[in-house]
């Protein structure tokens, strides 16, 4: 089975991954096991920033690394808190204080101008000089709820609806969030691709 290294240390992620990974034929070992810390992200994309993570984890293993990058991008606020979705409110990782401070700055704005998305930009890197990593990107649209419903997951889950549905990301299962998402659909696109360059 084909190991590589998986740049994220998110585990609301890792386990995201794990599962869409299940039956992929990849071995997959996250950064932290192998004592990799994380990249610096200092890109101005979420391309950018899933390219550095994924050279840092390839360069540091010397295996092939698969690295996300996602954020959550709002219409009205000119698609913040987008690269900066972890650390919005100031403390890296703090939902709770970033989803307040979300639908502070939502306060007032009716419901057909909160739109938002959520993207995944994946990319694999066979090593840490390819030259032709291969990338995916996807976007989950919805609109940012007025107040925060449900407990699952991470993140901004409980403040964003999904176009088409009545759940908050928050209330729903996770086969049904890992079958809708950014995340989720970002990679069924590089599963295509890796198909595709070594079928
Ligand atoms: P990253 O770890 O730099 O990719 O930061 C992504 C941040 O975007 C996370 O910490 C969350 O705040 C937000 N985010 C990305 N994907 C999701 C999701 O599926 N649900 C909720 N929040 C997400």
């Amino acid at each position: 089975m084909q190991r590589i290294v998986l740049a994220s240390s998110n585990p609301g992620k890792l386990k995201e991954f794990g599962a869409l990974l299940a039956d992929s034929g990849l071995e997959v070992v996250p950064q932290a096991t192998l004592g990799i810390d994380d990249a610096e992200e200092t890109g101005l994309t979420f391309v950018e920033n899933a390219l550095l993570k994924a050279r840092h984890a390839a360069q540091a293993s010397g295996l092939p690394a698969l690295a996300d990058d996602s954020g959550l991008c709002v219409n009205h606020l000119n698609g913040a808190p987008g690269l900066y979705s972890a650390r919005y409110s100031g403390g890296h990782g703090d939902a709770a204080a970033n989803n307040a401070k979300l639908l502070r700055a939502l306060d007032g704005v009716p419901g057909n101008q909160r739109g938002a998305f959520f993207i995944c930009v994946l990319v694999l890197l066979q090593h840490a000089d390819d030259p032709a990593p291969l990338i995916a990107e996807a976007r989950w649209h919805g609109r940012i709820l007025e107040a925060g419903r449900g407990t699952g997951g991470f993140g901004y889950n409980p403040v964003f609806l999904p176009d088409g549905y009545e759940q908050s990301v928050a209330e729903m299962d996770d086969a049904l969030k890992n079958r809708l998402s950014h995340r989720g659909q970002a990679l069924v696109k590089l599963r295509e691709g890796l198909r595709e360059r070594y079928a």
